[in-house]
């Protein structure tokens, strides 16, 4: 699980952006302007049939600080991304 979806800075960081770009999901916001220090991403590949999927985890960064439920409160109708 990526671990923004927890942290203060997700609605404004170029990272999770990147991130939600990959996955093709509606970005938080369109301009981050916080680069965050040494985040590390997990890429993991999914095979079902002939079917592969990618998906892309931040697992641990120097910048996260944290705000649990930070996510959720800013799309308090949406399920949190996995
Ligand atoms: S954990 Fe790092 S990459 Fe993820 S939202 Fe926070 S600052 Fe950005």
């Amino acid at each position: 699980m990526c671990i923004c979806v927890d942290c203060h800075w997700v609605d404004r960081c170029s990272t999770y952006h990147a991130v939600e770009t990959r996955h093709g999901v509606k970005h938080l916001t369109p301009t981050p302007d916080f680069a965050p220090l040494q985040p590390r991403i997990n890429v993991h590949l999914r095979s079902r049939g002939l079917v592969t999927t990618v998906e892309w985890d931040v697992v641990a960064c120097n910048s996260f600080l944290r705000d649990l439920g930070r996510w959720q409160r800013l799309r308090p109708r949406e399920a949190v991304p996995t």
